[in-house]
């Protein structure tokens, strides 16, 4: 079924009976071409540019859980691609440019909002660092401005500029950069997916995998056996679990990431911004509510809930930057499972296991990455080659002493 105003204006004639479920939900087949295991984000968006991109058939998509209860639909919903580094960039900047034209690919409203991103600068070495992120990224196709102090001032008049230790010099904008609704962008892609054949099991988790002689053959889940000519796995803050299942030892720690929401505001936070000196950035969503987080929580943990300590951390952060955020009561907040990688960057790769493929490792940095990510691993499940915006983000990098240390923070996952 095709979404459009007009059938909008036709349902809502005849009562709304004509509303057709978006995919349904069917047996695992014995075995696939392709599975993708994990109904996130990225394991839908790549099984959506495998079918729709790629013309590959017989796909799956095993989800332990349900359709976007992950961190797809537990993210701040920030969308940006200034990103420093040549092995990063280009596949930010790519998705950024598939955002811009997803809802016409999916045909699903998904809320894309090019609201801008900013962020604040606190001293002139701060600056200097902005200045050459902003040409890194205009050199790989990117946009980037930046703002003296009066131009902040002009956007966001509530931020505390005099702040003693922290006054705000300026800042980098990226005015292309925004949010997406996090959950539409999975409801989004699975529709679509399955609108193109794909099979969306839900309720069925990867307990184990087959492989002989170095070849995989299959996945044992929580609903039996399924066979499969290739395997990608994309499952985010699960990935060291679920490839240990392989044999393989992946460079990724698990932490949680917390996400705050206010009470609802009047319009206030112009787009996103971010803060330079501490690990604190907010947006506002379309009802209203200031949407916030900071740092992960410092030790590994599997756990989808975080401990008060960061909370306070975030809010002093927030307070440091607006301190009439302290009048905004907390409505709500959660956690999520990332998949830290050392040097802070992804990985889509092939594994050395025959047909066995990988997808993880994207930090802070998973939501915006989606279509990327997304188009990129169904690139290399279809063509055995890496997509020409992943070349770097390979899994043998640390060996190799390639590492795309985007900070420079080195390898310490509670850095980046
Ligand atoms: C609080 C928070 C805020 C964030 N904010 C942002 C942001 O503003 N911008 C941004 O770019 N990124 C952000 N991120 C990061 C981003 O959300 C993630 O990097 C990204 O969503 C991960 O990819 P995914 O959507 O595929 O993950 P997920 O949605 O987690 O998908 C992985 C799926 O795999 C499934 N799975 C796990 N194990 C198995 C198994 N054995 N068998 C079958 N299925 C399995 C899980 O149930 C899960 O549904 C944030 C993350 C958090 C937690």
């Amino acid at each position: 079924m095709r979404y459009s105003a007009l059938r909008i204006l036709l349902e809502g004639i005849r009562g709304h009976t004509g509303w057709k479920p978006v995919w349904r939900d069917p047996a695992p087949q014995p075995d696939y071409d392709y599975i993708i295991v994990g109904g996130g984000g990225h394991g839908l968006a790549t099984a959506h540019y495998l079918a729709k991109i790629y013309k590959k058939a017989r796909i799956a998509v095993l989800e332990k859980g349900w359709i976007g209860g992950g961190n797809v639909g537990r993210n701040t919903t920030i969308i940006r691609s200034n990103y420093l580094l040549d092995g990063n960039e280009p596949l930010y900047e790519f998705a950024l440019k598939l955002w811009e034209g997803l809802e016409q690919d999916l045909n699903y409203n998904a809320m894309v909002s090019q609201r801008g991103i900013l962020n604040l600068c606190h001293s002139d070495a701060q600056r200097d660092a902005f200045r050459r992120r902003g040409n890194a990224m205009i050199l790989n196709g990117a946009d980037a401005e930046l703002l003296d102090q009066h131009q902040v001032r002009e956007m966001a008049p509530f931020l505390d500029f005099e702040n003693a230790r922290f006054p705000i010099k300026g800042g980098l904008l990226q005015r292309r950069g925004g949010t997406v609704r996090h959950d539409a962008v999975a409801w989004g892609y699975a529709r679509s997916a399955y609108s193109h054949g794909v099979d969306i099991i839900q309720n069925c988790e990867v307990t184990g995998f087959k492989i002989e002689k170095g070849l995989v053959k299959g996945v044992e889940t929580s609903r039996g056996y399924i066979g499969a000519k290739k395997v990608g796995v994309a499952v985010a803050g699960s990935s060291s679990r679920v490839m240990a299942m392989a044999g393989l030892h992946l460079p990724i720690e698990s932490h949680v990431l917390q996400a705050f929401v206010s009470e609802g505001l009047k319009p206030l936070i112009p787009g996103v911004i971010t803060f330079g000196a501490g690990h604190f950035y907010i947006s506002q969503s379309d009802k209203g509510g200031l949407v916030f987080g900071g740092d992960i929580d410092g030790y590994n943990s599997y756990a989808q809930r975080g401990n008060l300590p960061v909370v306070e951390d975030v809010l002093e952060g927030g307070m440091a930057l607006m301190p009439m955020i302290g009048r905004a009561r907390l409505l709500r907040m959660w956690g999520g499972l990332m998949d830290m990688s050392m040097d802070g960057s992804p990985f889509i790769d092939k594994t050395p296991i025959e047909g066995l493929y990988f997808n993880g490792g994207w930090c802070y940095g998973g939501f915006k990455a989606t279509p990327a990510s997304g188009y990129a691993f169904a690139h290399l499940l279809a063509t055995d080659a890496p997509h020409e915006t992943a070349t770097e983000l390979r899994l043998d990098r640390f060996r190799a002493g390639a590492m795309i240390d985007e900070k420079g923070a080195g390898a310490q996952p509670n850095l980046h």
